[in-house]
């Protein structure tokens, strides 16, 4: 770390990043308060919203501050229609997509855990969820998002042709195997890899390389394969057979929104996404939920923080090296939940259906109660 005191960007985004944000900092500033956690902290404008008040995704200059925070605490972008009023010169150059290629942030580190008081809130029996402690390592600055050519082209007899290119290199293959194979060792020693070796070229180079890497530096570490059809159907038939699941940008991205039902509820995914170390050992890290802009909720008070509230967690672990009091947040949200307060994402009969807002205050509740 740059200095004692870690310097936060928080972009709260679109539809329901606001609202998510709002609370999680609330969280930020209760440990400010009662954790001795001193953060500079500052909230900028990014996305659809800033775009449609300023023309820009982004203020001129925030990329490269991005670049240099300890941490960026990041809510969602996105709107509705988005794609066909924003220039795509614009989308592709100050998007999301823009901010996590510039950060060199291609380690996305999605842990799904099966919290034992949301059992009934998923829509996956109990007794299959019962236990589940995965993480889904998502490769996220190449693959299908990124690869060259892609486009629309319009052909001579006027019909349209759509192209994206699903590439990798073998040093982006490894870079990420290596996250899920040090990420194992901590954990339970299994990685699965996930790919379509069976008709993907690319799936075919990207399975090798795992095998190598795996024999050449990770002998101690169980490695099995599965093709995405199948992994697809493994993670709902039997999710406790995983402990880290590394794939692709564009199939962590699915698996991980299906994954999610074994928690719950989309809304309760948090994720950091990490660069290499630079030479003083810090990675750039982006934390943000899994989910999107929810324009269908947006406004109403039902979003459920606790996917930004855990990933700020995950910033306070592996940003700020305060594993201690990533645990007690953890352990504050399984708290909240089990006192039977619930966003309607995670209801169940006999729950009290609360607000984004009383949703984080159950969770402060917590957090108070348990260092009382
Ligand atoms: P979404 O993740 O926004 O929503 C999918 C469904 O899950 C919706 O029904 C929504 O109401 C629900 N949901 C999501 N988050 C929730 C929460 N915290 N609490 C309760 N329910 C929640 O995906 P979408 O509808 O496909 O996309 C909407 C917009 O978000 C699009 O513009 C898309 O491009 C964008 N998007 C952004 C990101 C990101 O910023 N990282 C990720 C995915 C999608």
């Amino acid at each position: 770390m740059k200095n004692s005191r870690p310097n936060m960007i928080v972009l709260p985004g679109d539809g329901i990043g606001p609202e998510v944000i709002r609370e999680t900092v609330r969280i930020v500033e209760w440990f400010a308060r009662h954790r001795r956690f001193d953060c500079e902290m500052r909230e900028e404008q990014f996305g659809v919203q800033s775009w449609y008040k300023t023309g820009r995704f982004m203020r001129e200059g925030l990329m490269e501050e991005l670049m240099e925070a300890d941490v960026v605490l990041f809510g969602a972008m996105g709107g509705d229609g988005e794609h066909r009023a924003i220039p795509n010169e614009i989308r592709r150059g100050q998007g999301l997509l823009a901010v996590r290629k510039s950060m060199a942030v291609y380690a996305n580190i999605r842990p799904v855990k099966a919290f034992a008081p949301l059992a009934k809130a998923s829509p996956l029996r109990a007794d299959l969820t019962e236990g589940v402690d995965m993480v889904v390592v998502r490769e996220l600055t190449g693959g299908m998002y990124f690869g060259e050519p892609r486009g629309v082209e319009t052909l001579p007899d006027g019909e349209k042709r759509g192209v994206n290119t699903h590439v990798y290199t073998t040093p982006e293959v490894r870079r990420i195997g290596r996250v899920a194979f040090e990420l194992a060792r901590k954990r339970r020693g299994q990685v699965t890899s996930v790919d379509k070796a069976n008709v993907m070229e690319s799936g075919m180079m990207w399975r090798e390389e795992m095998e190598a890497l795996q024999a050449k530096e990770f002998p101690d570490i169980k490695l099995n394969h599965l093709y995405v059809d199948n992994a697809a159907m493994q993670i709902v038939r039997n999710p406790r057979q995983f402990d880290v699941l590394v794939t692709d940008n564009l199939f962590g991205d699915i698996l991980s929104d299906e994954a999610s039902t074994i928690a719950g509820s989309l809304g309760m995914l948090p994720s950091a996404s990490l660069s290499d170390p630079d030479e003083d050992g810090r990675r750039r890290g982006l934390y943000e939920p899994i989910h999107g802009s929810a324009p269908d909720i947006a406004g109403q008070g039902k979003a459920n923080p606790i996917a930004t509230i855990l990933s700020f967690g995950m910033a306070l672990e592996l940003a700020l090296d305060r594993k201690d009091d990533a645990k007690l947040l953890e352990d504050a949200v399984i708290a909240a939940v089990a006192s039977g307060h619930r966003t309607p994402d995670i209801a169940e009969p006999g729950s009290t259906i609360v607000s984004t807002t009383a949703m984080a205050d159950a969770v402060i509740a917590e957090l108070d109660r348990m260092t009382r």
